[in-house]
């Protein structure tokens, strides 16, 4: 159905609930639990004994993304992904997703085709469900809402407050990467529009195009501490970026911490792309965010179990809260963490 992409068909020819159907033509039920999906005025889902897990994400163009480089099919996928990685931050199973779009007359037939195509990509992946949501017409842009339902037994669940002094604080994956990839996309942007004849150039750089462009949720990763049998003591997804984010652990666990800048996990296109856009790879990771990692805390005994897992990188230890947020760097400075603006104590 998403062939014919240089027809343009106006929204306005088939209507809102031209297009509700042609959505829901789109989409196949593959949970047990969705009861009902698209076409009533409300979705109907079993979610079976344990507790259900919900989550809303809104991205609005211009704040959240450009759509001079993002693909429509990459940001329905990160939008569909964005709300996963929370529940996945939860120690919870993902479900079902229902979305909202606002759609000015910019958009045709065939964008949203492109964009839901993206989003049902992900739902498949990750095993999720479109069971409903919402359309109407915007003044201006693009502004797309989606919220997810998971699962998860009571004894499962992981928040963000349940971190002890000593625990260990890890991270999955590699980090900075998304970030660098945005600033990477901003550099072409800006010299495309001074001079509309250069080609950009991105050769080399996928992955870091990836990391921004079309992120995962860890959902590998809460299958796997099943399998490792490991529960941890706190967790929270990587959005906002590293400093941030361990400060949102540390806050509700009331507790301090203490990383290492030569634990970080960089990837080495990070590392080596820093130089040439004047970023510290450092400050990529901790503050850059949009790594849809997850940062999570371990009690030391613990340690065995992830010890040589190369999914995982342990990157500090939290603290009592009396001792603040603390970073170690390579010369084995400490330094305050902040949120924002590490970066100033750099120089
Ligand atoms: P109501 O007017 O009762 O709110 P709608 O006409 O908005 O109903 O929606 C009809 C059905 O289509 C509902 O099942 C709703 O969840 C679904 N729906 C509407 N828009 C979308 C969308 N963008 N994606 C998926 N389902 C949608
Ligand atoms: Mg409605």
């Amino acid at each position: 159905m998403f062939e014919n992409k240089q027809n343009r068909t106006e929204l306005s020819s088939i209507g809102e609930f031209g297009l509700i159907e042609h959505i829901k033509q789109s989409v196949k039920l593959s949970q047990p639990g969705s009861l009902k999906g698209i076409g009533d005025d409300a979705a109907v889902i079993d979610n079976g004994p344990g507790r259900t897990v919900l989550t809303t994400d809104m991205l609005v163009e211009g704040v959240h993304f450009d759509l001079t480089y993002t693909p429509l099919k990459h940001l329905g996928y990160k939008a569909v992904v964005v709300n996963l990685s929370d529940l996945c931050a939860m120690n919870a199973q993902p479900r079902q997703i229902l979305c909202a779009m606002a759609l000015s007359n910019r958009f045709s037939l065939e964008a949203v085709e492109e964009l839901m195509s993206g989003m049902l990509l992900a739902c498949e992946r990750y095993g999720v469900d479109l069971v409903g949501g919402d359309t109407c017409a915007s003044g201006q842009g693009l502004t797309i809402s989606v919220t997810a339902i998971g699962h998860a037994q009571e004894q499962d669940l992981v928040y963000r407050s349940g971190a002890q002094v000593n625990d260990l604080i890890c991270v999955t994956g590699d980090i900075g990467a998304a970030y660098m990839g945005l600033q990477l996309l901003n550099r072409e942007k800006k010299i495309f529009l001074e001079n509309p004849g250069v080609q950009p150039e991105l050769q080399g750089y996928d992955y870091l195009l990836e990391r921004q462009l079309k992120p995962e949720a860890r959902l590998d990763i809460i299958q796997r501490f099943k399998t490792w049998y490991v529960k941890p003591s706190s967790m929270i997804d990587l959005s906002d970026g590293l400093a941030s984010d361990v400060i949102h652990l540390c806050k509700n666990s009331n507790t301090g911490c203490q990383l290492y800048e030569e634990k970080l996990p960089l990837d080495h296109l990070t590392v080596q792309l820093g130089p040439e856009l004047g970023l510290d790879p450092t400050v990529a990771a901790l503050n850059g965010g949009e790594d849809y990692e997850l940062l999570f805390t371990l009690p030391l005994s613990e340690y065995e179990k992830i010890k040589d897992r190369a999914e995982v990188s342990v990157i500090g230890h939290m603290t009592d809260a009396a001792s603040g947020y603390r970073f170690i760097d390579r010369q084995q400075n400490v330094h305050e963490l902040k949120a924002l603006g590490w970066d100033a104590f750099k120089s």
